[in-house]
């Protein structure tokens, strides 16, 4: 176990950051996390922005470990099943267990991203660094350079570990520095967030099933929040006749709702404004090895291996990473330079079988949701 004496830096303070840092400070570590965007418990939410995520066994098992699970669960709406709506005639409803009694739950990423960062900054030894930006890192010695607001600081620590997301800088420096090789293949689709308010201080659609509007080519999910409004997010091509940037004016807009996804109409009086003010967001997977450098840097969660969302499985990949890191560390007596190399090899298999799962399943969200066969015959185990 550790002395106690190590300080380990996390950068990124969201999802998989925050948890690493709470399971570090649990083995006695002192943790440093570096986070570039300002503190979000005091800030602003950023417009369009995947408000809500499915949160699965798999996460949960995560939380429970740091004790967080029931606090982030009173928040969250179990959805037993798939809603799906058809252009014309009544939505059908298809469970995710043969007993209906299992779910996968929607929850808040910024209720959860905040209770993750009260948890780490409770605990003795984490301290939390806002408006850090890591702009350069020596792989070697582990010496990092941060853009604040006052300008440029270095820090340093032993063991540097990326949850910075995507599109890591810490990824970036290694590759940089010529130490791992990456592969980013973007979808031609991106993700647009269009709400529904509460209606009559009601949900307006079932609030216990993931809404689907499979259309082929396009595809539109809803999720439902706590305040009783669904977040949509409407999946289009980013390019071509039939996408996104094809519906230049309010009437198009209005238009092509109401042909492809008439029952969202009287539901979303903001559709028109979020449509044109929302922005795309972008859609790929990120693939890249080795995972660490010299027993100094490691990577986890999306800086690693960044998925598609249509299984909802990234966050609860990102969290089991942290108790595979735990688990290692265990196995290694803390030996960074022998748990970040075995992390690497108990993770890689896994994380790609999700990758290649998430993608054939936007397949399955779009088409075959809505084909008679499908509903017949098929028990459905995810969104
Ligand atoms: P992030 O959550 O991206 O956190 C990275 C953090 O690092 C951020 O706080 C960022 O500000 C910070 N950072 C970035 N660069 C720097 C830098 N240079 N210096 C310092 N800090 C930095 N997953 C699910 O499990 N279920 C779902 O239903 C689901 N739905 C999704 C829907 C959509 C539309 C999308 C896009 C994703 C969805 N995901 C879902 C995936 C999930 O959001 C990610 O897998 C998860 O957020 C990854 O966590 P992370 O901590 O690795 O990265």
């Amino acid at each position: 176990m550790s002395t106690g004496r190590d300080e380990i830096a996390v950068v990124g303070a969201g999802l998989a950051g925050c948890l690493l840092a709470c399971f570090l400070a649990r083995r006695g570590y002192r943790v440093a996390l570096y986070e570039r965007r300002p503190d979000p418990r005091t800030g602003r939410v950023e417009r369009g922005r995947s408000i809500n995520l499915a949160l699965s066994e798999r996460g949960l098992d995560a939380l429970r470990r740091i004790g967080l699970d029931e606090q982030v669960m009173a928040d969250a709406l179990p959805m037993r099943g798939r809603m799906i709506h058809p252009v014309a005639g009544e939505p059908q409803f298809q469970s995710y267990s043969a007993t209906g009694d299992r779910a996968i739950n929607s929850i808040s990423r910024g209720a959860l991203n905040n209770a993750l960062l009260d948890a780490a900054t409770a605990l003795p030894g984490v301290r939390i660094a806002f408006d850090h930006r890591l702009v350069g890192l020596d792989p070697a010695s582990g010496e990092m350079t941060f853009e604040t607001p006052q300008g440029k600081v270095t820090a340093s620590a032993p063991v540097v570990l990326g949850a910075d997301g995507a599109g890591s800088a810490v990824r970036g420096q290694l590759l940089a520095h010529g130490l791992l090789t990456e592969s980013l293949d973007f979808l031609d689709y991106g993700y647009k967030e269009l709400t529904i308010p509460p209606l009559g201080g009601d949900f307006a659609l079932e609030p216990d099933a993931l809404h689907i509007w499979p259309r082929g080519t396009s595809m539109m999910i809803a999720l439902p929040n706590p305040d009783r409004s669904f977040t949509c997010t409407l999946f289009w091509p980013t390019h071509g006749t039939a996408a996104f940037a094809s519906l230049g004016s309010p009437a198009a807009i209005e238009r092509h709702f109401a042909e492809q996804y008439p029952d969202l109409i009287p539901l979303a009086p903001n559709l028109v404004d979020d449509y044109q003010h929302n922005p795309v967001g972008v859609l790929g997977t990120v693939r890249c090895a080795p995972w660490q450098a010299n027993g100094v840097v490691g990577l986890l969660g999306d800086a690693a291996h960044a998925i598609v969302p249509f299984y909802g499985q990234g966050a609860n990949c990102a969290f089991e990473d942290v108790v595979e890191l735990d688990r290692c560390l265990d196995d290694c007596d803390d030996d960074w330079a022998a748990a970040l190399p075995l992390f690497e090899r108990r993770r890689q298999e896994n994380v790609e079988a999700i990758a290649q799962m998430a993608l054939a399943n936007f397949v399955e969200m779009r088409d075959k949701v809505a084909s008679p066969l499908f509903q017949l015959g098929r028990r459905v185990e995810h969104a």
